[in-house]
């Protein structure tokens, strides 16, 4: 009975509180917070460990651990420790975990340059910063995640649910629109980290080289989730223009007048005021 009642306590608390997410500069229902998160990405992140054969070749983890340590100090998410691993594993892939949990395969490593590397991570921190995966565990996890939220044990998290639901898109990928934040974020961290964010146009075109030589009737992961392969390059080329001309690639819902501090619904572009252009939240 106690239980009930705080839990619906919370229920009502959280249905009216929002968080600000600044890779997408709007308010979301996240409530998974940080430490929540990289918990549960610890134990996903174990998980993965068992399926995954970690390659301790120093070349290639400094190699990835350099750059991908420039690309996440550029991120949305100073609030976490990114881990990057190389996976032993020959196919053009790679995956985040919540909690900030980074694989690039060997295979991928191999063959992309720097920039392209460089831009792959950046995907992979996208999805991470934008919280797909945390939102999407709320939904499937809701109620026990919720309790467990309450409770502070683990013992209410399904985690058998937790870690079908992470592997289902690992290994099938991402929403369509989800896929197009992260090509989106993709762009813009490469490019403020200092690396040439078309980078992320090649490596798809050597994707879509790849996939046809192996003739394949199932797609690489990297890309198989819903946007087709020729539309990923053409909205790639408008974010990288949009980004050396210092366009937002994202839209976001509110935004503020940086001189008298008034908020605005999106459709506004400039202050009723004062004329100043408005910001993202
Ligand atoms: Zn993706
Ligand atoms: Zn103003």
């Amino acid at each position: 009975m106690k239980n009930l009642l705080v839990l619906s306590f919370l229920l009502i608390c959280c249905g009216c509180a929002s968080v600000y997410n600044p890779a997408l500069g709007k308010n979301e229902f996240i409530f998974i917070n940080t430490p929540q998160e990289v918990a549960l990405g610890k134990a996903l992140n174990a998980q993965m460990k068992l399926e995954v054969a970690v390659s301790k070749d120093e070349k290639l983890n400094t190699r990835l651990k350099t750059i991908g340590t420039k690309v996440a100090f550029n991120s949305d998410r100073q609030d976490l420790r990114f881990v990057f691993n190389v996976a032993n594993d020959k196919e053009l892939n790679a995956f985040a975990l919540p909690g900030g949990f980074i694989y690039i395969n060997s295979g991928l490593m191999e063959q992309a340059t720097d920039d392209e590397l460089a831009c792959v991570i950046a995907h992979e921190i996208g999805h991470v910063a934008a919280k797909h995966s945390v939102k999407r565990l709320q939904v499937t996890l809701g109620y026990s995640i919720l309790l467990s939220l309450v409770f502070n044990e683990a013992k209410y998290v399904d985690t058998k649910k937790a870690i079908d639901t992470v592997f289902n898109y690992v290994a099938l990928g991402y929403s369509r629109s989800d896929e197009r934040q992260a090509d989106a974020l993709a762009v813009k961290y490469a490019y403020e980290a200092g690396f040439n964010p078309e980078g992320m146009v090649s490596f798809f075109r050597k994707l879509e080289t790849e996939a046809k030589k192996q003739g394949r009737s199932r797609p690489l992961v990297f890309f198989s989730s819903h946007p087709p392969i020729n539309e990923r390059i053409k909205y790639t080329q408008e974010n990288i223009e949009k980004i050396k001309n210092n366009q937002r690639l994202i839209d976001c819902d509110i935004k503020i007048c940086p001189k008298c501090k008034r908020t605005y619904s999106k459709e506004f572009n400039y202050c009723e005021d004062d004329g100043e252009k408005l910001t993202c939240k």
